[in-house]
């Protein structure tokens, strides 16, 4: 568990479960599988197996003890929905965000199939923010089963952006975050993908959060889009 996150639009993460496998196209640099190889090669206990599924029990708890109210990312180094994961630990994980009220937990997950066979078994409270990937029109359907869950935030995060999504429909979502991919190897975005869908979130009146242009050096292409910052968040 790391209780600050380097991730621009969360305060924490909380990783009840590592690893995971390649599901989509945009699992194919996946920072996730970097970093758990790279702490496993430094000798993190937690990271024994590397990115292989693996879940971590003793700290199920631990969002309850933190006082301080935080946005925190949950299952960063994984998938919640991963289907080796049992249907009793996902709950139990829900029930955790249910009882830290006092937080806000970001769920984001590529899995929506599996999302969809638990949704009735959730308490939806309104501290559990739920989004799903959605990297090119393949993954379009996620769209389709997030707004059928009974979750009362729902957001998307187009990361790593792929394609220019035309046939995008915003309707019934809160919050948008766009970014492209980094790192050794990172495709390219273009800037008319992230057009199509700022129009379509303006549109709507949905928050709209920018990440960055992504790049080798993501730090060299910055955040900026249209000359400016955006870094807006939903209000509930
Ligand atoms: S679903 Fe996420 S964590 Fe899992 S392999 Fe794909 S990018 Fe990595």
């Amino acid at each position: 568990m790391a209780y600050s996150s380097s991730i621009e639009w969360t305060d924490a993460t909380w990783n009840p479960i590592t690893g995971c496998s390649k599901i989509s196209d945009g699992c194919k640099h996946c920072y996730a599988e970097r970093l758990s190889k790279r702490l496993k090669a430094m000798g993190s206990q937690k990271y024994i197996n590397g990115f292989e599924v693996t879940t971590h029990k003793e700290v199920l708890s631990e969002p309850l003890m933190w006082k301080k109210p935080r946005n925190v990312f949950v299952n960063s180094m994984s998938d919640t929905f991963h289907e080796n994961i049992s249907d009793e630990y996902i709950l139990e994980m829900f029930k955790v965000m249910n009882n830290a009220a006092h937080h806000k937990f970001q769920v984001l997950t590529k899995r929506s199939s599996r999302l969809l066979d638990l949704n009735k078994r959730i308490n939806w409270t309104n501290n559990i923010w739920l989004g799903v990937t959605v990297e090119d029109s393949n993954s379009l359907f996620r769209i389709k089963d997030l707004k059928k869950t009974g979750a009362i935030v729902k957001f998307i995060s187009f990361e790593p952006l792929l394609d220019n999504l035309k046939k995008l429909n915003l309707d019934g979502i809160h919050w948008v975050i766009v970014g492209g991919e980094s790192g050794a190897g990172a495709r390219i975005m273009e800037k008319e993908w992230v057009d199509t869908i700022f129009h379509e979130a303006r549109e709507k009146k949905i928050p709209f959060f920018f990440k960055q242009w992504g790049g080798v050096n993501k730090k060299k292409k910055g955040r900026l889009y249209n000359g400016q910052e955006y870094s807006e968040y939903p209000i509930f």
